[in-house]
Parts: C-alpha cells; structure tokens; sequence
C-alpha cells in the first residue's frame, strides 16, 4: 500500500461553525496504481492531495504515505520527506520564473541534496529530454508555451526519483491536445512504476485511470474502475 488514508476529515473553523472539507474519507492507494479524482469545485480534491503530500494536515484521522504516518513529521522533517517521496505538479506550472527550465528541475534535487551538483545537472537534462523538452533547457519559464511548462513541472516533480507523484489540475490550464499529451505523460510515468494521484475537472480524461475516486462535499460517493 503506497498511500493510506484512514478515516480522515479535514475541518476549517468558520464564522458559520466547523466546515468539512473532507469527512470520513478512508481510501487506499497501491503502488504503481494510476488515480484519478474528479468531483465538483469545492468537493475537497485539492484538499484530499493537499493531505497525501503533507502540505495539508488532517484534523482527524491517519494518513500513512510511502509507509510513514505524517502526522509523527515535524514540519522541517515533512519538507524533507515530501521532497523525496512526492513530486507535485499544478494547474499554473509554478515554475520560478527567475530561473532557467534547467535550473527549476534541478532545484529540488539540491533541496534534497539526492547528488551532487554535477550529476544533478546531468539528471535534470535527462529528465527533459524525457518529457520532449531538452531544447528549451536554458530558457526561462516565459520564453515556453504552457504545455512545455507543465512538461517541465513534471520534470521538476521526477527529479527526486520520488515514488508518487500528485497532479492537482495538471491540465486545466492547457487546450485538449495539449492535455492529452501531458496525461499520456503521467500515463508513462504509470507504466515506469510511479503511483500517480491525477485531480481533473474532465471525467474523459479520468478514465485511463485504474479507478476513479468521485467527491462530492468532501466526501467519497463513488470508486469505480477507470
Ligand atoms: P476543490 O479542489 O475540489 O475545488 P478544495 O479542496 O480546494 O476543493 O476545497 C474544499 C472546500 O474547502 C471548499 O468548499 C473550500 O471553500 C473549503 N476551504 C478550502 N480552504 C479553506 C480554508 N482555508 N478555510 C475555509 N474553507 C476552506
Ligand atoms: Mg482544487
């Protein structure tokens, strides 16, 4: 089991009283198993992968990732660990844009400190070749169209060889070519032994996923095979 969520609720205090996120939600992910997670704005996706990266903590309940319980992770040790058991992709990209592509995939392996800085360069220019973009290594993120952005986030997010890898709306922002192309992306990662957590508006785009995980305010109303 690669991820572990056991009975977990996410509750905001609000003007109006507690407000949940996400309630009793209980899910198991295998490793190498592809998901996706599709459900109304509102419904508690970002929320539900915002809890497996560790970003987000849940009020109540356990969630257990890569076999480590989160909540035992300070927060100094949480960055730490996320840096190498999760790679994150998002809607707009969020490359910085002071650095070139290269340099953005190799920041997180300096974070981490997984190699030396040599070997790290050598891996970052592997990792873009890999996603068909090596011929804009030593570009800035603004000089790219937003497909070879987000190519580029998913090379950030492999940097670390982590084993999961989380995509909140990886192609909201993209035209369905483009969209298709980078779900074809995460569906390689799939098929090289990644366990891929995709959250998408499109239920089209769900069903190359080994299941399906429906939300509807913030709870899970539906697993069904992709
Ligand atoms: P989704 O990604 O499915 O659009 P989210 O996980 O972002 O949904 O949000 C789920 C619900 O939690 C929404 O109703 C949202 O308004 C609420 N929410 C998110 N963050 C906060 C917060 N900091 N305080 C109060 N409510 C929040
Ligand atoms: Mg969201």
């Amino acid at each position: 089991m690669m991820i572990e969520l056991h009975d977990v609720a996410r509750i905001y205090p609000t003007p109006q009283g507690p407000f949940a996120a996400l309630d009793n939600v209980s899910l198991t992910i295998d490793a190498g198993e592809m998901i996706a997670v599709v459900g109304a704005s509102g419904s508690g996706k970002s929320t539900l992968v915002n809890l497996i990266s560790g970003i987000d903590r849940a009020t109540t309940g356990r969630v257990v990732v890569a076999g480590t319980a989160l909540a035992t992770l300070r927060e100094g040790q949480l960055s730490r660990w996320r840096g190498r058991h999760v790679g994150i992709v998002f809607q707009f990209f969020q490359l910085l844009p002071t650095l070139t592509i290269l340099e953005n995939v190799m920041l997180p392996i300096d974070f981490c400190g997984t190699l030396p800085a040599r070997e790290a360069r050598v891996r970052a220019t592997e990792l873009l070749a890999r996603v068909g973009i090596a011929d804009q290594a030593n570009k800035l993120p603004a000089a790219l169209s937003g497909g070879q952005q987000q190519r580029a986030a998913i090379a950030r997010a492999l940097a670390t060889d982590p084993p999961i890898v989380l995509a909140d709306e990886p192609t909201g922002n993209l035209d369905s070519t483009t969209a298709a192309e980078i779900l074809a992306l995460l569906q390689e990662l799939v098929a090289a032994g990644k366990t891929v957590v995709t959250v998408t508006h499109a239920r089209d785009l769900a069903r190359h996923a080994d299941r399906v995980v429906v939300l509807a305010d913030g709870r899970i109303v539906e697993v069904a095979r992709g």
